[in-house]
């Protein structure tokens, strides 16, 4: 443990600061003293934004995104195309594709993948809903936008098994997306074009 160098409080937030990915305790000290340098236009506006946040952040109970209402913005928005589901591992690669406007369909949140040795099974994901949504009749196709790692894969052949039974095409993202490929690290054109350049499975 370093040398405290400031009061508990401000120890405090570098503390939790530096717990976000991407900020270790030296650049946890850089955002603190930022945020206390900038109190009125930084500081003060980002710690009523967390506490909205507290109190309004849910799930949403059709794709499982995240937002301050359910269901979430996107499935709400009547331009989108609700044939079409987009299969993605964790919210930040639903903000991938969206940044990217890859693709006008609504998408659906896993909230992982599967992984038998840290004990996480299809009922710890969201696949349930998944397979509910798919039976709906209003689902037409379902593309799994998946990481290029073993876990996605592997998730990717379950999911492909289960809807199997359902009438639903089911393709899969190009692999532009590079081997152990995480979506949420490519650019917007690469992510764009795996969707577009999409096989069936
Ligand atoms: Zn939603």
């Amino acid at each position: 443990m370093s040398k405290a160098i400031a009061g508990p409080e401000i120890e405090r937030m570098i503390q939790l600061l530096s717990r976000l990915p991407g900020l270790g305790p030296r650049s946890a000290r850089k955002a603190a003293l930022s945020l206390l340098k900038r109190r009125e236009d930084l500081l003060m506006p980002l710690a009523d934004a967390l506490s909205a946040a507290v109190d309004r952040i849910t799930h949403c109970s059709e794709c499982g995104n995240v937002d301050t209402v359910s269901p979430c913005s996107l499935c709400r928005d009547g331009r989108r195309d609700r044939s079409v589901v987009v299969v993605v591992e964790e919210v930040g690669d639903l903000w991938a594709l969206e940044r990217a406007a890859a693709i006008n369909g609504v998408y659906h949140v896993l909230g992982g993948h599967l992984s038998p040795l840290d004990g996480v099974g299809p009922d710890n994901l969201n696949i349930p809903r998944l397979l509910e949504r798919a039976s709906s009749g209003e689902v037409k196709e379902v593309i799994l936008a998946l990481n290029a790692t073993v876990e996605g894969q592997s998730t990717m052949h379950y999911i492909k098994e289960r809807l199997a039974p359902t009438n639903v095409a089911v393709s899969e993202i190009q692999k532009g997306v590079p081997i152990g490929g995480e979506l949420d690290y490519l650019d917007d054109g690469t992510l764009a074009a795996a969707i577009k350049s999409r096989r069936r499975i």
